[in-house]
């Protein structure tokens, strides 16, 4: 990886742009907010959304976290979870609560997480793969008539098949009451199921400033996340001490 060479001021500026962008997100439609715009959208947002945090998981009901979504990884419908539905007013009641893509013209209604075959997309029984399918619920395939909606063939690496598994949308005492973590409070936009400062950083940084050496799903998988902190707060010392 090349290691990126900056100033202190560079650093600064790097720090509040990726502020800004995990608070923001894609909020102000790819024009800068200005500075009073952005204080009034912290002042009005973000006491929403921290109320409102949603988390979300993908494992067998009853069972682990096999993975933990994060702000850029992918949908069934290909979109990031950034690009879904995630900051509500009131939390809908209905449950499971679908966070539909807000991608204009994509039909997806509710976020699903659909492991990669290592680095392949996954494969349905039907034998085609999963974008061949419809991203409108169901997921009708689209290459042949035999399929009644996709199953992923994959086995997740807890052993179970991937079809045993559920994208699981959650608020904060529901996922309280199931006994798993929720972390602390945090302004930051679409964390899914994330629920460190550490976890955050490896969704936007690796990904930004840094180049990609993450697996391609864009999911954080739990056993790699400590070791990428170690990496990653060592080379950010770096950064800021050198001129
Ligand atoms: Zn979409
Ligand atoms: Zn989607
Ligand atoms: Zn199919
Ligand atoms: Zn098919
Ligand atoms: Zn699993």
């Amino acid at each position: 990886m090349e290691k990126l060479c900056l100033d202190e001021s560079a650093v600064k500026a790097v720090d509040e742009y990726w502020e800004y962008r995990s608070i923001v997100g894609d909020d102000d439609g790819g024009r800068l907010f200005t500075p009073e715009q952005y204080e009034e959208y912290k002042r009005t947002v973000l006491p929403q959304r921290m109320k409102n945090r949603l988390f979300v998981s993908f494992g067998v009901p009853e069972g682990i976290d096999c993975n933990l979504i994060g702000p850029e990884t992918q949908c069934f419908c290909t979109h990031r979870y950034k690009q879904h539905k995630t900051d509500f007013e009131v939390v809908p009641s209905e449950r499971p609560l679908g966070l539909p893509c807000q991608v204009r013209g994509c039909r997806c209604s509710a976020y699903e997480y659909v492991p990669r075959n290592g680095p392949n997309p996954a494969r349905c029984r039907c034998k085609h793969l999963s974008q061949d399918h419809s991203e409108a619920t169901g997921h009708l395939c689209k290459k042949c008539n035999s399929c009644s909606g996709f199953q992923s063939t994959v086995t997740c690496g807890c052993g179970q098949p991937n079809s045993a598994h559920q994208t699981l949308v959650e608020t904060k005492p529901e996922r309280e009451a199931r006994g798993r973590p929720v972390g602390r409070d945090v302004p930051y936009a679409a964390m899914g199921g994330l629920t460190g400062f550490s976890s955050l950083l490896d969704g936007y940084l690796n990904q930004e400033a840094c180049g990609s050496d993450r697996d391609t799903s864009g999911a954080v998988s739990r056993g790699a996340q400590h070791q990428r902190l170690t990496t990653h707060t060592h080379s950010r010392r770096n950064t800021s001490i050198r001129k």
